[in-house]
C-alpha cells in the first residue's frame, strides 16, 4: 500500500491539454534542469512522518488520487521562484507552494486543485541566513524545520542562551507552520506573533519580489527586520498567511532567551462534568500568566491513545469507546483513571516557580479529586515526558503515535476557538460528542488554551484505506462546522477539503470579508495561478465554477 498506481493517468491541471502541459513542463526543465522538475505520471508513495510525500495528502480524507500534483519543481532561489511564477502566468497553470509540506491532519502536501504544479521550496530552499545572539532573532527559509533549527543552536553551542518554539511534531517547517498559523508549547507559542519580516514573491505575472517590515527600506533594514515587525504604513503580513496571495521565501523569527529553570506539571481530575468550572479556574490564571504557556487539557482517552496502541486492544466494538474502558484502561496507568489530564509548565528560577506553581496548585484543588501526578514517579517513555521536552523547545516525535489507533491511521481536525468560558467549553464538547456518537468515532479532544481564547483541536483519527469511515469522519467534521457556526465558533485553520465550508461560515454583513480578499486575490493574482481555493479564497477564473465542495 506504499505505492499508489495513478489509475487516472497524469493528473493534467484543467484548462490545458496534455501536449501542451508536457511542452510547458519541457521549457521548465530547460530552465530549471531537468533533475529539478518531477512528473507524476504513474505513481505516486506514502511514507512515514519523516519521509511523507510531497506529491499528495498521505492521510487522504477523499480518494487518494483527488487532491495529487501533477509534477513538483524544486528551486533552488528567489529567482528560481520568480521563473516559476512567470512560467505558471505564462501557461495558466495553477501552482502551489510548500515549505515542507508536513501539514498533516490538514491536508499535508496535497494541494487544493488536482493536477496543480507543486512548488517544494523547503528541499533546496534550506538555509539558516541568520541567528542574531543580541536580539535572540533569526532569519530562515523554507526548508528550516524546527528540528534543524534547534540542531543548529546546539551546534553553535547556544542551546543554553536561546529556544525555540516547536509544534507537537517538530518534523515541519518553522516559515510553512508560521504561515499556516500553527502553535507551539513555550511562552513563545503564537508562532504567527512571534515572526518578524518576511520577504515574498507575488504571484502576478511579473513575479515581484517584496519585504515587509523594516526589510522594505531602501539599503534593506536587515539591521531591524527581526526587531520590529510593522515597518510603516499598512501591516502587510498578515495576507501573507492562510491565503494564496504570495510566496513566503525568507521568514524573521523571534527565540526565546533560556528562562533560567523549567518545571513541567501534570493534573487528573476525574469527572467530566470538571470541564466548566476547570476552565473558570484556567481564564484567570492564563491571561495574568501564571499559567504561561499554550497549555493543554486532554480527554483521558487521548492519555491512553498516546500509548501507541492500536484501538482493538482495548475494545473492538463500533461506535465510540465506553467510558468504563477508558477508565479501567487509565487505571493500570501512570494517570489512574480521570476524565481530564492537565499538561503545562513554570518558567524561571525554582524560588519564582514555587510562587506560581502554589497558587496553580490551590487553585486546581479546587476541583474535588483533583490530583498532581509526581514526574519522580513517571517512567522515562510516559508521554508526560514528551510535552516536557516540547514545552521547552526541544523538537519531539511522540505525538505520532496515536494515530496507530486505528489500521492505516490517518486524522483530520476540528479546530474551533472560544473564549476560555466553562459554558463555551461545554457547548463545544457537546456537539462534539454527539456528532462522533451519531458518526461511530472515539472523540479526542484537546483544549489548547491559548491567553483570552482556546483552540479546542478535535483530531478524528481514521482509517485511510476504508472509504466508509472515511466519509464518516468527513460529514462527522462537517456537522460539527455547521453546529459550532450556529453557536457563534469558527474555526482558526482546517483541512484542505473544508476549507469553502469554513470560510463560508466567517460571513458577516453579507461575506463582505471574502469579498475583501477576492479582491486583493484578482489584483494581486490577475490570472488565478496561485493555490487557487486555498483558504476558500478562488481567483476570478475558478470562482461559482464548481469548484467549490
Ligand atoms: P509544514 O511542513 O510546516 O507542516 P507546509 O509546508 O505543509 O508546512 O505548509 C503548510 C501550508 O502553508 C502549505 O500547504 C501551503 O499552502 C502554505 N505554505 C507553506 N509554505 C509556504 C510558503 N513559503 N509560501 C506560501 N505558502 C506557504
Amino acid at each position: 500500500s506504499d505505492t499508489i498506481h495513478l489509475t487516472r493517468g497524469l493528473p493534467v491541471p484543467q484548462g490545458i491539454s496534455k501536449p501542451a502541459f508536457l511542452a510547458a513542463i519541457d521549457d521548465l526543465k530547460s530552465a530549471l534542469g531537468a533533475e529539478h522538475v518531477q512528473l507524476n505520471d504513474t505513481e505516486i508513495k506514502n511514507g512515514w512522518y519523516m519521509e511523507h510525500p510531497n506529491t499528495h495528502d498521505m492521510m487522504p480524507l477523499f480518494d487518494f488520487e483527488e487532491f495529487v500534483a501533477s509534477a513538483v519543481v524544486y528551486p533552488s532561489c528567489v529567482a528560481e521562484v520568480q521563473m516559476i511564477v512567470r512560467w505558471a502566468n505564462k501557461h495558466l497553470i495553477p501552482i502551489f507552494p510548500i515549505s515542507m509540506g508536513r501539514n498533516l491532519g490538514y491536508g499535508g502536501a496535497a494541494p487544493r486543485v488536482r493536477g496543480s504544479v507543486t512548488i517544494d521550496l523547503g528541499k533546496r530552499m534550506a538555509k539558516i541566513l541568520s541567528i542574531n545572539e543580541d536580539d535572540f532573532t533569526c532569519l530562515v527559509e523554507p526548508g528550516v524545520s524546527f528540528y534543524a533549527l534547534h540542531e543548529e543552536l546546539q551546534r553553535r553551542g547556544l542551546g543554553d542562551k536561546m529556544w525555540i518554539d516547536t509544534p507537537d511534531l517538530g518534523g515541519g517547517s518553522v516559515v510553512g507552520n508560521t504561515v499556516d498559523r500553527g502553535v507551539g508549547y513555550t511562552p513563545y507559542g503564537d508562532h504567527w506573533a512571534c515572526h518578524s519580516g518576511l520577504e515574498v514573491v507575488l504571484p502576478g505575472p511579473d513575479a515581484q519580489v517584496l519585504r515587509t517590515g523594516m526589510g522594505a527600506l531602501g539599503v534593506g533594514g536587515e539591521n531591524t527586520w527581526q526587531c520590529f515587525p510593522y515597518g510603516f504604513g499598512p501591516y502587510s503580513d498578515g495576507i501573507f498567511s492562510q491565503s494564496n496571495f504570495g510566496i513566503v521565501t525568507k521568514m524573521g523569527m523571534t527565540l526565546m532567551p533560556n528562562p533560567g529553570g523549567f518545571e513541567s506539571f501534570m493534573y487528573t481530575f476525574p469527572n467530566e462534568s470538571d470541564l466548566a468550572p476547570l476552565m473558570e479556574i484556567i481564564r484567570p490564571l492564563r491571561i495574568s500568566n501564571i499559567l504561561e504557556n499554550v497549555a493543554q487539557l486532554r480527554h483521558g482517552l487521548q492519555t491512553l491513545s498516546v500509548k501507541g496502541h492500536p484501538r482493538t486492544k482495548y475494545y473492538s466494538g463500533f461506535g465510540p469507546m465506553p467510558d468504563a474502558i477508558v477508565r479501567t484502561e487509565l487505571e493500570k496507568t501512570a494517570t489512574g483513571a480521570c476524565a481530564w489530564v492537565y499538561y503545562g509548565m513554570s518558567y524561571g528560577p525554582a524560588p519564582i516557580r514555587k510562587l506560581k506553581l502554589d497558587l496553580i496548585d490551590s487553585a486546581f484543588k479546587q476541583i474535588r479529586g483533583a490530583k498532581k501526578i509526581d514526574p519522580a514517579t513517571l517512567p522515562a517513555d510516559e508521554y508526560f515526558w514528551s510535552r516536557d521536552r516540547i514545552a521547552s523547545g526541544t523538537p519531539d516525535l511522540e505525538e505520532l503515535k496515536w494515530v496507530n489507533w486505528m489500521p492505516n491511521g490517518a486524522h483530520a481536525a476540528f479546530s474551533p476557538v472560544s473564549p476560555i468560558r466553562g459554558a463555551d467549553a461545554t457547548k463545544l464538547y457537546e456537539l462534539a460528542k454527539k456528532r462522533h456518537m451519531e458518526a461511530g468515532i472515539d472523540l479526542m479532544p484537546a483544549f489548547c488554551v491559548g491567553l483570552r481564547e482556546m483552540h479546542l483541536i478535535v483530531e478524528i483519527v481514521y482509517d485511510a484505506a476504508d472509504a466508509g469511515m472515511r466519509r464518516r469522519a468527513e460529514k462527522c467534521l462537517r456537522d460539527m462546522i455547521d453546529d459550532a457556526a450556529a453557536l457563534g465558533y469558527g474555526e482558526y485553520r482546517t483541512h484542505i477539503a473544508l476549507m469553502d465550508q469554513v470560510a463560508g461560515t466567517y460571513s458577516w454583513n453579507d461575506h463582505a470579508l471574502m469579498k475583501f480578499n477576492n479582491q486583493l486575490k484578482d489584483s494581486l493574482d490577475p490570472n488565478g495561478i496561485l493555490a487557487p481555493g486555498r483558504c476558500g479564497i478562488w481567483p476570478q477564473r475558478y470562482r461559482n465554477r464548481g469548484w467549490e465542495l
